[in-house]
């Protein structure tokens, strides 16, 4: 028999649990990983393949399923050696081969902070960044392994890898419910990190172990009997002592070896969950139980899913001893984590599932958001849970920001006067601009200049309600001018939205009441009240709409200011607002990247036009009170569907209109209409084509691929001429 390294030890065991095609699939990717890894050494001097092989064993009494199992043997493969991502997703499948990727991710970050405050930050951008959370189970035995053999190493990588794995591992194994893997790890690390405590540990633990067996199987005995005698069956196991918790506890509660109650441990396991408070009754009757340390986390479950009751009894010579009663599944969930468990009790997929979400949004600190168990979720995809982007600052330190955060998000998280001043954005070595959307890991360097100052612009490139808050601040406090301009501007966009300018309507109304009812004394004191926050700009709109309908303004017919047209909003900015409703005008069929002005038309709103519009022009000259400074909001605009109309003009030969079709079907928007006509003697044909597209630049692409066709004269956007 040739040597395969304990690979069959992999096989044993999951031959428990998966059928024989998969364990084909196993030795498959037991083969491709032993020769990708060939010749290559640990530093035990063991061939290298014997590394993946222990991660897989791991997996398997995990009950991991094939996937993750298959991900494990071929974990290091990608990173060392020449085997791509490509390769293991043409072999084993794409779920394979993310699941590769992703802990190939997780080995390049390096956990580098020294402070403790961080590690909490640390093990959430874990989970960030992993997406999936098979990525940390398998990340998580990789861990265990390389644990195990750290002797191998020189003392100074031991005692930095034993810190990560006490400071990060551990509290996500504790999180992920995997208790099992979690002590094993916590051990290992603390043996590493405390050297002397551990032996010391160690020794007293050893000393009275003699002395403490028997005492435990003695009470193994009686609750055995006394159980069996009511009719329950049980399986009762003395507790292992894991010498990390025996530290913990004595750390913090600065006792000695001899007073710690849970040293002598007793787990009781019964078939079902009435037989769990059943056992705990008997069990009262017999012992004295110490009524503070009863804990039933059978009604309230801990967020990682555990589920047990805890009580400790005196024994009749006036020891106590701790007993946990679960049932075999609780015990599972227990030592495996939910992850291991969730796969294989296909009872109720919906409530399975909601237990799963609730359960990740729990590990994920997100209950406040209430996600919808979709069939899609399934995948688990950790990404959908997160609402955070975790980024480094140039000495290395990280930062937690909300996800949507920009550069300029970044810089007033430093502070204040850092957003202020900020100039330039370096992420990851190169300038980007302000407006920069972070994302996980970027390493970002904020240049700062004396000159900067917010403008209104800024409020556009940040994120964060803070930045803005902040931004909005600094204009405010600007000169009185300033503070007039804004207030000016806030009202005016108040009435806007209604289709109203506010100085003709101010005109309309009884000045004098007006003034005595807010109080001015000029009608700059309004303007200044508005942009200090005393006075929203809707509480004047509604008293000077009230006021109107009173005077019964004949050419103001209020009423039809409802929304009878189709208003959007969003993706385009009313004077630096976001919010503003508008119609796009049909005369011009503006679109994303055209240079666009607004008109207000009363009853309507905001009408959006482009800049060359021949409407704009004939406003310009009547009313020009009535245009506003309009953008696109493009960085964010959603694919809204523009509509557009292309003119286009060419030889009428056969197929033409065919041949314009296959370029509209092949760029993928939606085709509205089409009309053509042919000139009186057949040899031009014009053709109009409506079509929805998502911006300027997919018309370009478009019109450049029209004019290429072979018999094409021209290519026009249509505009229709002045409205009516
Ligand atoms: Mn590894």
């Amino acid at each position: 028999m040739t040597n395969k390294h304990g690979f069959d030890e992999v096989l044993n065991k999951a031959n428990l649990y998966l059928d024989d095609a998969s364990l084909e699939v196993l030795k498959q990717a037991y083969e491709f990983a032993k020769k990708a890894h060939e010749g290559q050494r640990r530093q035990s001097k063991k061939p290298f393949i014997t590394h993946p092989i222990a991660v897989a064993s791991i997996l398997c009494e995990l009950e991991q399923e094939l996937d993750t199992i298959v991900a494990g043997l071929l974990h290091d493969t990608v990173e060392d050696t020449d085997v791509t991502s490509n390769q293991i997703e043409e072999k084993f499948g794409n779920k394979v081969s993310v699941l590769v990727e992703g802990v190939t991710k997780l080995n390049k970050l390096k956990f580098h902070s020294q402070q403790q405050a961080q590690a909490e930050n640390y093990r959430r951008m874990f989970l960030a960044m992993a997406e999936d959370y098979r990525v940390i189970i398998i990340k998580l035995a990789d861990r265990l392994h390389n644990m195990k053999t750290l002797q191998f190493l020189v003392p100074e990588k031991q005692k930095r890898i034993a810190k990560e794995t006490l400071e990060i591992y551990g509290p996500l194994a504790h999180r992920l419910g995997i208790y099992n893997i979690k002590w094993q790890l916590e051990d290992r690390a603390f043996q590493y990190i405390y050297p002397e405590k551990f032996t010391e540990i160690k020794e007293l633990v050893e000393q009275t172990r003699e002395e403490r067996e028997t005492f435990v199987e003695d009470i193994i005995l009686n609750i055995h009997d006394v159980l069996q005698k009511a009719g329950i069956t049980s399986s009762i196991k003395g507790r292992p002592k894991h010498l990390y918790s025996i530290f913990q506890k004595l750390d913090k509660k600065n006792t000695t070896i001899n007073q710690l109650y849970d040293l002598s441990g007793v787990r009781v396991i019964v078939d079902k969950l009435e037989d769990c408070y059943a056992a705990l009754g008997i069990i009262h009757s017999f012992f004295k139980p110490i009524s503070e340390r009863f804990k039933d986390y059978i009604a309230i479950s801990k967020p990682n899913g555990y589920q047990s009751l805890h009580t400790t009894v005196l024994t009749n010579d006036g020891k106590s001893v701790e007993i946990q009663i679960r049932t075999k599944e609780m015990n599972q969930i227990a030592e495996f984590g939910f992850a291991a468990h969730w796969q294989y009790k296909q009872t109720d997929k919906k409530k399975q599932l909601e237990t799963k979400l609730n359960w990740l949004n729990t590990i994920l600190d997100h209950q406040d958001e209430k996600l919808a168990p979709n069939d899609y979720l399934q995948t688990l995809k950790m990404d959908l849970f997160v609402n955070e982007v975790f980024v480094f600052t140039p000495k290395g330190d990280l930062k937690v920001l909300s996800r949507g955060s920009t550069a300029l998000d970044f810089a007033y998280s430093i502070h204040t006067e850092v957003g202020h001043s900020c100039k330039n954005a370096i992420v990851n070595g190169k300038i980007v601009q302000l407006g920069y959307e972070l994302s996980n890991g970027d390493r970002v360097e904020i240049m700062t200049s004396k000159q900067s100052r917010p403008t209104v612009d800024w409020l556009r490139l940040v994120n964060s309600r803070h930045s803005r808050y902040k931004i909005k601040q600094y204009l405010n406090s600007q000169n009185k001018e300033d503070l007039l301009e804004a207030g000016k501007n806030r009202l005016k966009r108040a009435f806007i939205s209604e289709g109203l300018i506010f100085e003709t309507c101010f005109k309309d109304i009884s000045q004098k009441e007006f003034f005595d009812r807010f109080n001015l004394s000029k009608l700059d004191d309004l303007y200044v009240y508005i942009s200090q926050g005393d006075l929203s700009p809707r509480e004047v709109l509604r008293y000077i709409i009230k006021q109107l309908k009173k005077e019964d303004e004949p050419t103001l017919s209020i009423k039809e200011t409802s929304k009878k047209s189709k208003k959007m909003s969003g993706g385009i900015y009313v004077m630096g607002e976001k919010n503003v409703k508008f119609t796009l005008a049909k005369c011009c069929m503006p679109i994303p990247g055209d240079d666009i002005m607004g008109i207000v038309v009363i009853g309507k709103g905001v009408s959006i036009h482009r800049q060359d519009c021949l409407n704009i022009a004939s406003i310009k000259k009547t009313s020009s009170e009535r245009l506003l400074d309009v953008q696109w909001d493009i960085d964010r605009s959603k694919p809204l569907n523009y509509t557009c109309t292309l003119r286009i003009e060419g030889y009428d030969r056969d197929g033409l209109l065919q041949d314009l079709l296959s370029i509209i079907y092949e760029s993928k928007v939606n085709l509205r209409e089409v009309r053509t006509k042919v000139n009186a003697d057949n040899t031009r044909m014009f053709a109009s084509i409506t079509i929805d597209i998502n911006d300027i630049k997919q018309f370009y692409d478009i019109k450049r691929n029209l004019n290429a066709i072979e018999d094409v004269y021209s290519v026009s956007r249509v505009s229709l001429g002045l409205e009516k």
